[in-house]
């Protein structure tokens, strides 16, 4: 049966682990040929090795996503790869706790603190925009980006300002890709997950599972699989009409 993104060329950042793990897979597993990245080199070969054990094809390519020719070598490298780049899955990011104390409020937070979640979650996701939409150009345009937000680009939650800060960024980052190259064929959207169990969110979930839960109509934490899907159909020409989006999938969270 044909694949959705059957011929496409993909570039998934954070492709290491969780959220950015299952779409990679799932991207190939809808015929996209995936060039994986992240920081964790261990993380993107063990993805590759998922990809190409089923009859995909895969490339793995170490990189940080806040430095700018990192950022430009994944992209050439996908280039080299694929012969171009149709779709994009900017996703790498850090949760508060791998840049800081927890649980702090905006008058706790460091200057430190927060330039470290700025420029991985902000500065990363506009580099890879930047690196991205140029080779699309250069290809004479056409392609589609998704770009990882969360429920924090559209609410507050507190003791998470700096997050919550870059989550609201990705989400005027991609309405305004959206306008500047929407007449070039270049679709840009974001994906709004809500709690998703992944080694993220580990240790927030063991120690807050109760008071999160609560708050979640369905009652349980999503998977990566399920944020998969939504951003294979948004990477996929079905969603041909859909740009500037959030697209939230959050087990009823911002709706409650
Ligand atoms: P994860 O920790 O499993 O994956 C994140 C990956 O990003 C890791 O492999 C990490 O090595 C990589 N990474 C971190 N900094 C990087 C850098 N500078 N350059 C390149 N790679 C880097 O977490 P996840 O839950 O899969 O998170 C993926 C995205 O989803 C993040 O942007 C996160 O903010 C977002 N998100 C997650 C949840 C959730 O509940 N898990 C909810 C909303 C949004």
């Amino acid at each position: 049966m044909a694949g959705i993104l059957d011929g496409k060329a993909a570039l998934v950042t954070g492709g290491g682990s969780g959220i950015g793990r299952a779409t990679a897979i799932a991207m190939a597993r809808e015929g996209a040929r995936v060039a994986v990245s992240d920081l964790s080199k261990e993380g993107i070969d063990e993805t590759v090795a998922l990809i190409n054990a089923a009859g995909g094809q895969s490339i793995a390519i170490q990189g940080d996503v806040t430095e700018k020719a990192d950022v430009a070598n994944m992209v050439a490298r996908t280039v080299s790869a694929f012969g171009r780049i149709d779709c994009a899955f900017n996703n790498a990011g850090v949760a508060g706790r791998s840049v800081g104390p927890p649980g702090q409020r905006i008058h706790e937070l460091t200057q430190p603190t927060v330039a470290k979640m700025f420029s991985v979650n902000l500065m990363g996701v506009f580099l890879c925009l930047k690196y991205e939409i140029a080779q699309m150009l250069k290809q004479g345009g056409g392609g589609a980006i998704v770009n990882t937000a969360s429920i924090a680009g559209l609410v507050g939650l507190a003791t998470s300002g700096h997050y919550v800060a870059t989550k609201h960024g990705v989400v005027g980052l991609t309405k305004t890709a959206a306008i500047e190259y929407a007449q070039d064929g270049i679709r840009v959207n974001c994906v709004n997950p809500g709690y998703i169990k992944t080694p993220m969110t580990k240790e927030t979930m063991d120690e807050r599972y109760d008071e999160i839960i609560a708050k979640v109509p369905v009652r349980r934490l999503g998977v990566p699989e399920e944020i998969a899907e939504a951003v294979v159909w948004m990477c996929s020409d079905k969603a041909s009409f859909m740009t500037g989006a959030s697209h939230v999938v959050d087990g009823g969270y911002s709706a409650a």
